[in-house]
């Protein structure tokens, strides 16, 4: 739990989310600012600024949370539709929530990985 972290206080249940899933290692929910027909972030329990703060002895949860996502864009209806999941990392990523989080994103066609700036 690191103190003043939204995902950490959404993962303890002290600020409502829409959560669709929670285990003992992850806990899925709607992201509050849909960006298409599905937008789910899935996140694990124990805070991390980001993938790259995470190792082998994150493992279990990493594993976890790409089951998870495949399980939810399953539920969603987006399973042959097609789905991404992306993770963005530091300033340059466009991560504003500093809590690693990945977002299951579906339901329409999402264009290219890029837009050139
Ligand atoms: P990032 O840009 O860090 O990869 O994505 C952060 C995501 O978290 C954004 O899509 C944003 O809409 C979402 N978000 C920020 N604050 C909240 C919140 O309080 N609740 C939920 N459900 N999503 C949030
Ligand atoms: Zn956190």
């Amino acid at each position: 739990m690191s103190e003043d972290c939204i995902f950490c206080k959404i993962v303890s249940g002290e600020i409502p989310a829409q959560k669709l899933y929670q285990d003992e290692l992850v806990t899925a929910f709607r992201d509050i600012s849909p960006q298409a027909p599905v937008h789910v972030l899935i996140v694990p329990n124990e805070h991390f600024a980001n993938l790259g703060e995470m190792g082998d002895a994150q493992a279990a949860a990493l594993g976890r949370i790409a089951h998870v996502a495949g399980q939810l864009a399953a539920q969603e209806g987006i399973a042959t539709s097609g789905w991404r999941f992306i993770t963005n990392i530091g300033a340059d990523g466009g991560q504003e929530v500093v809590h690693t989080h990945f977002h299951l994103l579906g339901g329409r066609p999402l264009g290219p990985l890029l837009t050139r700036s």
